[in-house]
């Protein structure tokens, strides 16, 4: 069975939805991952922190608006469908005991799961209206987190085997993205934009031939589009290429979306709901020739340098460093050594204060802010000359921060100023693509 998994822009209307509709209504039996339309989670979240704050009688009135919203939305999707009306004021009504009641750890992910529940049941509801069977599931039934806070695979699949009997007829299953439930039942959700990761899990659950995921945008590029003309699809990607780009912010899918489907083999196919003919972009195990495939950059990273004669021949000198990041639960993205000094990279600097502090005892602390991190993603194979020549004259007239490549060979990391982040992009374009 195949997953497909449609963003909030392709559900983010009543001919969005239709047009899903015609994209999927030949398939034999598939299911759908949905996300919230779009605007509907960012406003839950505002919902969330109006009742957090205590501001219940704004936390009211937004989400009158937004029910007044949703109501005509459905008679415009179902025409006049009364009963559709009636239950989604009940998804809003049940929001309105969370709101009044004292917050809770899960106040926020209770309310935020109403988006997906929404959008979920309206489009199953017109594929019932087309005549197309379907069934509606409750994902917070189906992934239920570990203790640690992750999903299980197999617990997802034991799930949905005891599930997916009871519709047996139904040829298209739709279900939430992004909404799950914690070790203890309670709502909560895998973090924003976790539908691409919701439905890599599905997928990987039903040993799925294959998992698409449909946004509004031509797959992946090879350039950042914003900033840089002509740049041009990516049409095969491996899994691990698509890794390293997702985790520079190529805007296509979720970080962790790529790792479940490649765990399983599980192609993963990136298209465009406003240009479905499109052929999008192919991620999967199999290679697809060596060379430079594509260049992504990420902003607002702080790169830290710890400099101290006792690194010199002395072991155990980066365990020390990397256990404050630990201890602050602050990944640290990218690395470079020398004999007597460390430059890392962050992105999240909520206790930079206090990492800094808990690194003073082992050297000389500097700190550089505003820098940002370009990936040059492909098959860099190691046994391959003329690749890094290719990229230094590429940035010859670059000022480079730090420099990392070794740990995978689909990656290249370099860390520039954030105003050289256009030249950069634009030169790496002229000599890698062009
Ligand atoms: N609706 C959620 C969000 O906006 C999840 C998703 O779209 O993937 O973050
Ligand atoms: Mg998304």
């Amino acid at each position: 069975m195949k997953v497909y998994k449609f963003g909030g822009t392709s559900v983010g209307n009543v001919q969005r939805m239709k047009n899903i509709y015609n994209i999927i209504r030949g398939e034999e039996q598939i299911m759908v991952v949905l996300s919230a339309m779009s605007g509907t989670t960012n406003a839950l979240v505002e919902i969330g922190q109006l009742t957090l704050t205590g501001n219940k009688k704004e936390a009211y009135e937004s989400l009158q608006v937004m029910q007044k919203q949703y109501v005509e939305t459905a008679r415009q999707l179902l025409e006049d469908d009364e009963a559709a009306c009636q239950h989604l004021k009940e998804l809003f009504t049940g929001i309105e005991p969370v709101i009044a009641r004292a917050p809770e750890p899960h106040t926020e992910a209770a309310i935020v799961a109403v988006g997906e529940k929404l959008s979920t049941y309206l489009f199953h509801r017109f594929l019932e209206k087309q005549h197309l069977s379907s069934a509606l599931l409750d994902a917070t039934q189906i992934i239920r987190l570990d203790a640690q806070g992750e999903p299980d695979v197999q617990d997802i699949r034991a799930r949905l085997e005891a599930e997916l009997p009871k519709h047996g007829q139904a040829s298209v299953l739709v279900i939430q993205g992004f909404i799950c439930s914690d070790s203890s039942g309670n709502i909560s959700n895998l973090g924003r934009g976790g539908s691409d990761y919701s439905a890599s899990l599905f997928a990987a659950a039903l040993q799925s031939e294959e998992v698409q995921i449909w946004t509004d945008i031509d797959g992946v590029q090879n350039n950042d589009p914003r900033h840089i003309e002509n740049t041009r699809p990516v049409r095969q990607l491996l899994f691990d290429e698509a890794a390293e780009l997702a985790y520079f912010g190529a805007k296509i899918l979720h970080p962790a979306c790529v790792l479940p489907a490649q765990k399983s083999n599980i192609p993963v196919l990136l298209k465009n709901t406003l240009h479905p003919e499109d052929a999008g972009t192919l991620i999967s195990k199999d290679s697809t020739g060596n060379g430079f495939k594509a260049v992504a950059a990420r902003d607002n990273i702080t790169a830290i340098r710890i400099k101290s004669s006792r690194m010199l021949l002395a072991y155990g000198f980066l365990r020390k460093v990397f256990e404050v990041f630990e201890k602050y639960k602050t990944p640290i993205d990218m690395i470079t050594t020398s004999e007597v000094a460390v430059s890392l990279t962050i992105d999240d600097t909520r206790h930079l204060k206090e990492i800094l502090e808990d690194l003073q005892p082992y050297g000389k602390v500097t700190v550089d802010h505003n820098k940002t991190m370009v990936g040059i993603v492909g098959n860099l194979n190691a046994e391959e000359t003329g690749l890094a020549q290719q990229l230094f004259s590429a940035l010859s007239d670059i000022p480079i921060r730090m420099i990392s490549y070794g740990a995978s060979q689909y990656n290249f990391s370099i860390l520039i100023n954030t105003e050289d982040k256009i030249r950069t992009l634009q030169a790496l374009n002229n000599n890698l693509f062009d």
